[in-house]
């Protein structure tokens, strides 16, 4: 098998697996226990806190665990907005973020909230001059990803994150994709709230956080214990904070040179695949780019036909993202960098970790440089324009 779908998750590390396993087995105790069993517990949690915080320069206070990246999106949008709607209730977000952002602010929409989703340029940036202009006296939270799920382009957060101080508009961000994989500073790119997913960094499943900067008023979201300082219910998942705090430093002990062999990989993924196969558009920014993504639209072709061909082959990818397949429309990112719906569809995600060879990729451009012309002489739209051009 072949795993280019990094994006929608990682490998848990087995070193993590390692560290996190005591405290499924042996070192069980709620960590609200009251006996010094528990006291382990406890100690374990603070110093994940103190590794998850260290990756982006914040302080282990700031740090709340929650279930994922989904939670933690949630939160920081719901959990602001209930705070700061005296302020205002006018929230600013882009046209590319995450669903767990785009159906939150949906939600908040609902509850009498306004929001600008600010469109992307071709290469899916937000522009620095459209967001200043979007901000208003009444706007509450700027919530931009730090890189995109889908097309992998990184965001300039320290320019956003400098217009929202000017502004005195609170700065949230998506880290999902970027957390343990580029370099992140919270106080030099004034983020006020940002979010991460062990699962995205080589951790388990099901636990993430919400980075929140001492000073920022964010309500509960669930109702409950007295968990995490009062501000997230709910008995700690001790094994997988561990794992997160492990798989954390690890990224960070590793990211230059993570970065440095994974982009190797992909620009060699890229190269071939525009050198070799026609009619092929990379999407996203070409330097500005996660060092692990690869994405791809081949004209006239559908996306799942492809992805079934690769399957067959032992080929993990994914077409659009792991949210969107199952439905027929083309993904609304696709859509925002400005792709009409029949090339959209023909999109194909590849995503790298350190673990994905040079081997892979070439067995990869191997199998897409057989299977694109074989659907390419079954598409009609094919036919259509091989004729227009004889
Ligand atoms: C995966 C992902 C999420 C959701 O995180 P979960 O932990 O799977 O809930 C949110 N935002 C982005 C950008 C993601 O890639």
């Amino acid at each position: 098998m072949i795993y280019m779908d990094n994006a929608a998750t990682t490998r848990l590390d087995e070193g993590v697996f390692e560290t996190m396993r005591p405290y499924m087995l042996e070192q069980f105790s709620n960590a609200a226990g009251t006996y010094s069993f528990a006291q382990k517990s406890i100690e374990a949690i603070e110093k994940a806190r103190a590794q998850a915080a260290h990756v982006i320069g914040a302080k282990a206070a700031e740090i709340y665990f929650t279930s994922g990246g989904t939670e933690s999106d949630n939160w920081a949008l719901k959990g602001i907005a209930k705070a700061y709607e005296k302020k205002g209730k006018h929230l600013i977000i882009s046209a590319i973020e995450h669903h767990a952002v785009l159906h939150s602010a949906k939600a908040l929409e609902r509850d009498g909230w306004e929001v600008t989703i600010l469109p992307v340029d071709a290469d899916g940036r937000v522009s620095l001059e459209a967001l200043e202009a979007a901000i208003r006296p009444d706007t509450v939270l700027v919530s931009i990803m730090a890189a995109n799920n889908e097309i992998g382009t990184i965001q300039p957060l320290e320019q956003i994150g400098a217009i929202a101080k000017k502004h005195g508009v609170l700065f949230h961000t998506d880290a999902v994709q970027a957390y343990g994989h580029i370099p992140l500073d919270v106080d030099k790119m004034h983020i006020d709230l940002l979010s991460a997913s062990a699962h995205k960094f080589h951790g388990p499943k099901g636990v993430g956080f919400l980075y929140v900067r001492k000073g920022v008023r964010l309500l509960p979201f669930m109702d409950g214990g007295a968990q995490e300082k009062k501000k997230r219910a709910g008995t700690s998942n001790v094994p997988g904070i561990v794992g997160l705090g492990a798989a954390a430093e690890w990224a960070e002990k590793h990211m230059d040179e993570n970065m440095r062999a994974v982009s190797v990989v992909r620009d060699h993924l890229i190269e071939r695949i525009e050198n070799e196969i026609p009619y092929v558009k990379i999407n996203g920014h070409r330097t500005e780019r996660l060092p692990g993504n690869v994405n791809v639209c081949f004209r006239y072709i559908e996306g799942e036909g492809m992805l079934m061909l690769l399957d067959a082959r032992g080929i993990c990818a994914s077409s659009g993202s792991a949210c969107t397949s199952g439905s027929l429309d083309p993904s609304h990112v696709l859509l925002a960098i400005g792709l009409p719906h029949e090339i959209a569809h023909g999109s194909l995600r590849l995503s790298l970790s350190e673990e994905t060879t040079m081997e892979d990729a070439d067995q990869v451009v191997d199998a897409l440089k057989e299977i694109i012309p074989t659907l390419r002489a079954m598409s009609p739209l094919y036919a259509d324009f091989i004729n227009e051009q004889k």
